[in-house]
């Protein structure tokens, strides 16, 4: 199948939201082409997470549009399962299932919304394990994993899913210094292999390593947005400007 490089994986226009009275975007647009590798940054508050959880409807906007490989996000509720099939996310705190072994983990989403035998939902499962290097602890409990190792088990329960896009939500802030490279590894190499990628991170090696472009918010809005390059080192507003030089 050929990869049609203009193919928009999502789109938003002019997407506003409120938490009741606080306006927490505004005239957000954004798209995302296939293949596409954005790296999202901005101040603690300014709506990253807002942003990339009204992808998946985790949250719900007001105003515009938001289109995921040509469906709306509406409150039908056949749009929302169909979305969230496509879209996989990774969260700060990994958000695994306690009770359940790292493979069962894997396997819940392909056997219950995908409908796919757990025979056949645990092959692809340990194959993703190994593509983010942990088969060997697919027996294991989350519990008994080190942070970094959760993290890459998160990453590959949502790729059981053969989502279009990855959502990352700062996947690094909660993890010790020393794992924190072991799963941008892992990230890089999905970006490698093509995967559409909108990470929410501060990580500027990962941000130089593999993002098309850089977006910066501040205050629900995007300030602004260019390659790696043009941002970190000559960002065109004030506020990119004091922001680099508060995480530099
Ligand atoms: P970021 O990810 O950039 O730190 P968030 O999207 O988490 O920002 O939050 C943006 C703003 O919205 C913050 O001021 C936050 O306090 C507020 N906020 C986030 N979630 C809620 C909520 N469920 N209800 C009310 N306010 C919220
Ligand atoms: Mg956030």
């Amino acid at each position: 199948m050929s990869i049609d490089k203009n193919e928009i994986v999502v789109e938003m226009n002019d997407v506003n939201k409120w938490y009741g009275e606080f306006h927490v975007l505004k005239n957000v647009c954004l798209r995302v082409k296939k293949g596409e590798k954005i790296v999202v940054c901005g101040p603690s508050g300014s709506g990253k997470s807002t942003m990339i959880r009204c992808i998946n409807r985790l949250e719900e906007h007001q105003q515009g549009d938001i289109i995921v490989k040509g469906t709306p996000l509406t409150n039908d509720l056949k749009n929302i399962e169909h979305v969230r099939r496509d879209v996989g996310m990774v969260f700060q705190h990994f958000n695994l299932f306690p009770h359940l072994t790292v493979l069962e983990n894997c396997c819940l989403a392909p056997m219950w919304v995908r409908k796919i035998p757990r025979k056949e939902a645990e092959a692809i499962a340990m194959k993703y394990l190994e593509r983010v290097h942990i088969p060997d602890q697919a027996l294991k409990y989350p519990g008994q994993l080190s942070g970094g190792q959760q993290q890459r088990v998160a990453i590959a329960r949502s790729l059981c899913m053969n989502p279009e896009i990855m959502l990352f939500d700062e996947p690094t802030s909660a993890l010790d210094p020393e794992m924190v490279s072991e799963v941008l590894d892992v990230m890089i190499e999905l970006a490698k292999e093509g995967m559409t990628m909108l990470c929410v991170t501060h990580e500027m090696g990962f941000a130089r390593k593999v993002a098309d472009r850089v977006i910066f918010m501040d205050k629900g809005q995007i300030v602004e947005e260019g390659t790696p390059e043009e941002f970190f080192n000559n960002p065109q507003s004030e506020r990119g400007r004091l922001f680099l030089s508060q995480i530099l």
